[in-house]
């Protein structure tokens, strides 16, 4: 129901019209889902259920957010980290809609590949801003797209302030970091790395390892369980600090 109303959306409404109008189109759809047994920690709703998508995530029909991202911005008011310049890599709509409108912080959005809403169109291997600029990054599912992850991760510390967070989240694995250069089709990244455009997955330690060994002091991993009531999913996220 939820993917037909969808097609249906993006088929007769202009894409660019469709997302400055999300929340109102989405409310339309959604209101039979309010309810008691749910509630989404970023647009507060509560509901009768979340939505179930085909990659196993669950969405709030009101806002559109993932597990993840509600989970990210749970994280984020719990320690208190929604302070001064914010640097957000191909923010979710969900988030982008909130954090624009947060005077607490000044906020920098940007995407490479203009697929996202963002404000700059920073490459991540070479960001044109000072050192030391950042109290806050959060770069979620951005690395295992870049061929040279190491540059970027010299990047976000150099532009991350002596006591900043940079939050990190990619799909992780097992063992050590799965890595392959020769593999540069669509067809061969999607069957090695699970996405035609992904370049690797990782695992957590490997990650971890890797920050360390380009520019940050201190990551530390936070292991996250699943809540039913909130929709999150169990997950990982590293906290790199330089
Ligand atoms: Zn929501």
């Amino acid at each position: 129901m939820y993917q037909t109303f969808k097609k249906v959306a993006l088929t007769v409404v202009p894409r660019k019209t469709l997302f400055k109008n999300e929340v109102f189109i989405r409310s339309l759809f959604a209101f039979h889902l309010k309810g008691k047994n749910h509630r989404c920690s970023l647009c507060k709703k509560n509901l009768k259920k979340f939505i179930k998508i085909p990659d196993g995530d669950i969405l709030c029909p009101f806002c559109g957010s993932r597990s993840r991202t509600r989970r990210l911005y749970n994280f984020l008011l719990e320690n208190n980290l929604l302070q001064g310049k914010v640097l957000h890599f191909s923010p979710s709509r969900s988030l982008y809609r909130i954090f624009s409108k947060n005077d607490d912080i000044t906020y920098y959005s940007t995407d490479f590949q203009d697929e996202f809403i963002a404000e700059y169109n920073y490459n991540i291997t070479n960001i044109p801003v000072k050192n030391n600029s950042f109290d806050l990054i959060i770069c979620y599912h951005i690395l295992e797209h870049i061929e040279d992850d190491k540059a970027a991760m010299s990047e976000l510390s150099r532009v991350l302030k002596k006591g900043g967070n940079c939050i990190i989240q990619t799909p992780f694995k097992v063992g050590k970091i799965y890595e392959d250069v020769s593999k540069t089709t669509k067809a061969e990244r999607l069957k090695a790395f699970g996405q035609e455009d992904h370049v690797r997955v990782y695992s957590v330690e490997g990650l971890k390892e890797r920050l360390l060994q380009n520019g940050f002091a201190n990551v530390e991993i936070k292991n996250f369980s699943k809540n039913i009531f909130n929709g999150f999913m169990n997950e990982t996220i590293l906290i790199a600090k330089k």
